[in-house]
């Protein structure tokens, strides 16, 4: 079992990697949130303990930017602070638990075997499809497929599919998709969206009873199986 420890507090450090080591973890560590989005994103880890206060990036934001790279690793937050407002804004940038220091050990260990259940605590082979209902796209050979069609997409298509299918169920603000897929950050172009998400909707639903993108009026969309019907 594979853990990456993300703390720069050399005493944590050292506390949490002897008593993982001697249950038999084998323990990364990363002491700063850009190194932890480099390690987190090989995707070799089983869980992540991520602590809140780092030198240069936050816990939220490192949390955030490995579910936005589709990383789908368990993470354990660690803060000093035990206000509502943190744990809510931990669990709200995907972190999957949260504990406060100082903690007994045996509490981490606890939390992480609760984590590695609900997680399943395998590593998981190469992904080369994304599968949504019946609609299938292989990233190696960036086929898209419909049931048995073929849907044919220009990269840009491709590039905004692909990240609706890695956050199924995900609501999206066009704020964020443009960020993502299109690499902008202000968005005097936010209509750029809508028109690429009308193309790529008649492309993958049109011809098919079940709509799988879903709009939510007033905030963005989503790519969901299971509403099934357009808003
Ligand atoms: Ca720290």
């Amino acid at each position: 079992m594979r853990v990456l420890l993300v703390e720069d507090d050399q005493r944590i450090v050292d506390f949490v990697q002897r008593g993982l080591k001697a249950e038999g973890y084998i323990v990364e560590v990363a002491r700063s949130g850009l190194e932890a989005i480099a390690l987190g994103t090989e995707g070799k880890f089983q869980i992540i303990i991520l602590d809140l206060g780092l030198p240069d990036l936050n816990g939220r934001q490192v949390c955030e930017h490995l579910r936005n790279a589709g990383v789908d690793t368990p993470i354990l937050m660690l803060t000093a602070r035990d206000t509502v407002q943190d744990k809510v804004t931990g669990l709200r940038s995907g972190a999957d638990d949260y504990m406060t220091k100082p903690f007994a050990f045996e509490e981490l260990l606890a939390r992480i075997e609760v984590l590695m259940r609900r997680g399943g605590g395998k590593i998981k082979p190469e992904v080369k499809e994304l599968q949504i209902a019946d609609l299938i796209l292989n990233m190696e050979t960036h086929e898209v497929r419909r049931g048995e069609k073929l849907v044919d997409l220009t990269p840009k298509e491709f590039a905004l599919l692909e990240y609706f299918m890695r956050m199924p169920g995900k609501l999206l603000s066009r704020t964020r998709i443009l960020e993502q897929v299109w690499g902008y950050s202000s968005d005097p172009l936010t209509n750029v969206v809508d028109v690429y998400i009308r193309q790529l909707r008649r492309k993958i639903d049109d011809d098919h009873d079940v709509k799988l993108l879903i709009t939510v009026r007033g905030y963005g969309y989503k790519l969901d199986a299971q509403q099934g019907m357009r808003i």
